[in-house]
């Protein structure tokens, strides 16, 4: 992981924000590279799930044809928006604080080992990466009972690395800066909303968030779509936008981030059909990953059990990938596909619904003392009538919603490769390459004169004045052609076309290929539909 990341700030992929005054934890910003990287994901997604999806016809596992369409909301939405979608009484995560360092932490994200020596067993935690976890916890097992090196072999350490919250009490936890035991407190929820004021005089009716998910401006603007489109049920709404979640314990890189981005599909479908919908998205966007690079061996579909549903719901799956960060065997989520019935509009019809109304009933409005609606609903008519059957209905909802950042983690993790490749002279070397997908690469195609003289520059130019109409391409006469080379194989540029003496008399190039080091003479004619051809 740190060679990634690493080179991730070498060639311009990720910054840390505000890094020149000591960075922001949890913000980052995306490099010269990384920008293309992260709009040719967000293009893929869009071109392949709306607008290149055709109405007309059923895709293969589909139940039947339906429409797609887009939108794009704001940020700061009415602040009922989240009474009513249960984010501002639910959205919370567990955590604790330490006593003695004043440090607060997530608690199923803090890790640690079980160490004795004697008849005293303490359970060490610590925030370090993965790879350096065990060696920090012998550091500071070694500390806390005072042992010198020589005396070493005193200490047993567990094999097994454990979160908080696989813990019964925190007794004996050595907090990850504290020098003592027991001074963390007891989990508490902590709203991950961010709160901001509207307007300059900022009253408590004037307390807004920035959005947690893309997902509500969805469900608020269902009704302006079906009246504004000729769209039927079943159809998609997807929605490509930042959302912000103040996380306690930011961590692995991007992974974890304060700000990012969600790539969002709210499909609204019959009731009696929503199970078969529900595969369909979850087969669906499984593929779609590998069929961009990540592989199957690395991804994995968790299904979740029975007892995380809510009851509303005939099923959730996570798409999981195994980031470099984590354990072996342990898996981050790429993207979850929810079914989640018709929760989220009849909450904002009728107001928000108690999901925990009892089971095998329809869910009721969740009521205050009074007995009133503890959140009121918009009010508004938020069914459906099918014309050909006359039925009315509230739609079921399946929700693939994916991050766009994970997505870019987990395509830089996967293309992350070092192989050996002939120098200048012919000698094998290690060369460090990302084989991204091409669809996702950041520039598609560089072109080199491989002499700055004898005309060489001229064609090379005219190519690249050429073909930057259509792609994102890269020009570079400096230096031995073998470094410019390898330094495109780190931007993961898939094509590499030189120009050299042969060029000038019968008018072809070679087109080398990153992957396979294949080079080919192409005739500079054909160059644009060549590349396009094979940029897929
Ligand atoms: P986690 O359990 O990892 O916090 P989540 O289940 O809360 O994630 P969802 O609410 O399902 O996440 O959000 C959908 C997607 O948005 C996630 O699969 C992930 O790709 C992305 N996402 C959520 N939180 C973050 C974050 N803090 N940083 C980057 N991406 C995120």
């Amino acid at each position: 992981m740190d060679k990634i990341v690493s080179l991730c700030k070498r060639r311009g992929f990720l910054f840390q924000s505000s890094e020149i005054y000591g960075g922001v934890q949890g913000f980052w910003d995306y490099g010269p590279l990384g920008v293309e990287l992260k709009r040719n994901l967000k293009e893929a997604w869009w071109q392949d799930m709306i607008r290149g999806h055709n109405d007309l016809l059923t895709p293969p596992g589909a139940p039947a044809s339906f429409e797609m369409v887009g939108l794009d909301c704001t940020i700061i939405m009415h602040p009922q928006v989240w009474k009513c979608s249960g984010h501002y009484d639910l959205f919370h995560d567990h955590m604790v604080d330490c006593r003695e360092s004043k440090k607060r932490y997530r608690f199923d994200q803090v890790r640690g080992r079980w160490c004795e020596r004697g008849d005293q067993k303490i359970f060490v935690s610590t925030l370090a990466e993965v790879e350096q976890e065990f060696d920090e916890v012998r550091r500071r097992a070694m500390k806390f009972f005072k042992l010198r090196a020589k005396n070493a072999d005193e200490l047993t350490i567990a094999d097994e690395s454990l979160t908080l919250d696989k813990l019964d009490d925190t007794d004996s936890v050595l907090a990850p800066d504290a020098k003592t035991l027991g001074t963390l407190t007891e989990p508490r929820e902590f709203n991950l909303m961010f709160k901001t004021t509207l307007g300059a005089l900022g009253g408590e009716d004037d307390t807004t968030f920035l959005r947690p998910e893309t997902a509500q401006g969805i469900f608020v603007n269902f009704k302006n779509v079906l009246d504004s489109s000729r769209v039927k049920v079943p159809f998609g709404i997807g929605q490509i936008g930042k959302s912000f979640r103040n996380e306690i314990t930011p961590r692995n890189f991007t992974f974890r981030s304060r700000e990012f981005e969600q790539m969002e599909i709210e499909f609204f479908c019959p009731p009696d059909q929503s199970q078969a919908w529900y595969r369909y998205w979850r087969d669906r966007r499984m593929a779609w990953y590998t069929e961009l690079g990540l592989s199957s061996d690395s991804l994995i579909m968790r299904e979740h059990e029975p007892a995380e549903l809510a009851h509303y719901s005939v099923g959730t799956a996570d798409i999981e990938y195994a980031f470099p960060f984590l354990p072996p065997g342990e898996y981050g989520e790429l993207e979850g596909i929810a079914h989640r019935g018709d929760f989220d509009l009849r909450s904002h019809m009728e107001g928000k619904l108690n999901p925990n109304s009892p089971e095998g009933q329809p869910m009721q409005v969740e009521l205050n003392e009074h007995g009133k609606p503890k959140y009121r609903g918009s009010g508004k008519d938020l069914s459906y009538r099918d014309e050909a059957t006359n039925e009315k209905f509230i739609p079921h909802v399946v929700e693939p919603s994916a991050g766009a950042d994970r997505g870019v983690l987990a395509f830089l993790c996967e293309a992350y490769t070092e192989d050996e490749a002939p120098d200048d002279k012919g000698q094998m070397q290690t060369r460090t390459v990302m084989k991204l997908h091409p669809r996702l690469a950041p520039i598609k195609a560089a072109i080199f004169p491989l002499v700055k003289k004898d005309g060489m520059p001229e064609v090379a130019q005219e190519i690249y004045g050429e073909l930057k109409q259509h792609m994102n391409v890269f020009y570079d006469d400096k230096g031995a052609v073998g470094r410019r080379y390898r330094r495109q194989d780190e931007a993961g540029t898939p094509f590499c076309i030189t120009v050299d003496g042969e060029s000038l008399r019968d008018k072809t190039v070679t087109l080398r290929d990153r992957d396979s080091l294949e080079q080919t003479r192409v005739k500079i004619d054909e160059l644009s539909f060549a590349l396009i051809e094979r940029l897929g």
